[in-house]
């Protein structure tokens, strides 16, 4: 695949008000216009380049929106004050009460949330299904069906979707494919494989510094513009706007996501190996014991890697507690939700993050008690990192005594 994400960032080229070598961070909610025509025009959306009121549109979260187009290879892309902020509007853009959706059963805790607590009352009503097993999918598909939707790399489960087959059977069925990218920016392209719309967290790998939320929409011009119609766009109307300051930096953490990338992959890979090798019951898409390790292989971009996420299995959830406690003492990383920051992070998915899947249900996706959730930081000494993880194992009694330093 010849798609270079990157490299798409780093050709847009922005300067600042006076040469700087960033772009003028816009200050203003509101903007003056030279003509009052000028502003009718605006209002009907027929005055590019011209802005109105930042929470449609504002020169640097314009600045931020295309850098993303660029990197999900759409036409472009509106941002949005968090990854909730852009998946709750896009839903709801595409589709009304009485329709329905079709959704991964292993995603975001609080995009399940939303879709079987919060969408019923607006007459929407979704379809959860294993969203590997394609016949199930179009098993699932009914007239009133509008959406699949599903995470390229689902979170906790690091289920891999195939996109390319799910993008074939949205259009078969005239249906609009929605995926949420978060787990794995640069590494996987869903637009290039045939999603019609790409959403991310920002808060997560892409602005790597966990110091905010934020999200994003990629997509085409007429879908964006939708979303941002001044009488019935979702994204303007509920209001979940980034904030200029916010978007220029952003902006800035993304010019060093590819190199973040690679580290947060490279060492991921390289724990994910020890793990398996000592016994443990780990999930990584880059062990070819991954049910999905081909799959995603035939859709990556592969200088990023499968990406900094990984699972092991300890046995049960006091295990789990005990062992993070133990290598935050240590400082081998904090016991925290989120991801992407350089630092690891590690929880227990089925008593945190998706809590709110109900415990039944959770067991049938196989989100086990001893479940730890990693995301893999930017260690520069990961083999001692390992060797100190190993020692945390063995006092919290982690390991059988035949699982021994490979
Ligand atoms: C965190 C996350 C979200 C929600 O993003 P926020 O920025 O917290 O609103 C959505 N999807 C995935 C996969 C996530 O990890």
């Amino acid at each position: 695949m010849s798609f270079k994400p990157a490299n798409n960032i780093q050709d847009l080229q922005y300067f600042g008000e006076f040469g700087g070598v960033n772009p003028s961070i816009s200050d203003s909610s509101t903007y003056t216009f030279l003509s009052a025509k000028t502003m009718f025009d605006t209002f009907e959306g027929n005055a590019d380049g011209c802005y109105l009121y930042s929470r449609h549109s504002s020169p640097s979260n314009l600045y931020l929106g295309e850098a993303l187009a660029a990197m999900e290879g759409t036409e472009t892309a509106t941002v949005t004050a968090s990854g909730m902020g852009a998946i709750t509007p896009v839903l709801l853009q595409l589709c009304e009460a009485g329709e329905q959706i079709i959704s991964s059963r292993t995603i975001y805790g609080g995009t399940y949330a939303f879709l079987k607590n919060f969408a019923p009352r607006l007459g929407i009503d979704t379809s959860f299904v294993d969203i590997t097993n394609l016949e199930r999918v179009e098993a699932a598909i009914t007239d009133k069906t509008r959406v699949i939707y599903c995470e390229s790399v689902s979170n906790p489960l690091l289920e891999v979707a195939d996109v390319q087959s799910l993008a074939q059977l949205a259009k078969k069925y005239n249906l609009k494919l929605v995926v949420d990218n978060t787990f794995s920016p640069l590494s996987i392209s869903p637009k290039k494989l045939g999603a019609d719309v790409v959403i991310h967290s920002l808060t997560k790998f892409i602005n790597g510094s966990s110091d905010t939320v934020g999200g994003v929409v990629c997509g085409t011009q007429e879908f964006i513009d939708q979303l941002r119609n001044v009488n019935d766009g979702a994204a303007m109307l509920l209001g979940s706007t980034m904030d200029s300051l916010r978007s220029a930096s952003v902006l800035k953490n993304l010019r060093t996501l590819h190199i973040r990338m690679q580290q947060h992959s490279k060492n991921a890979c390289y724990l994910a190996k020890k793990f398996e090798n000592l016994g443990l019951k780990t999930v990584y898409p880059g062990l070819a014991s991954h049910s999905s390790h081909e799959l995603f292989k035939s859709m990556m971009n592969a200088e990023y890697g499968f990406g900094g996420m990984l699972t092991i299995d300890v046995g049960s959830l006091d295990k789990a507690n005990a062992l993070m406690e133990l290598m935050q003492e240590r400082n081998l990383g904090y016991l925290a939700v989120s991801l992407g920051f350089y630092k690891t992070l590690f929880s227990a998915p089925g008593s945190s993050t998706s809590s709110e899947i109900p415990d039944e249900e959770q067991q049938q996706m196989g989100l086990s008690d001893g479940l730890i959730r990693f995301s893999i930081g930017l260690d520069a000494d990961i083999e001692r990192t390992f060797t100190m993880m190993y020692q945390c194992m063995t006092e919290i009694g982690v390991l059988e005594p035949e699982m021994t330093l490979a």
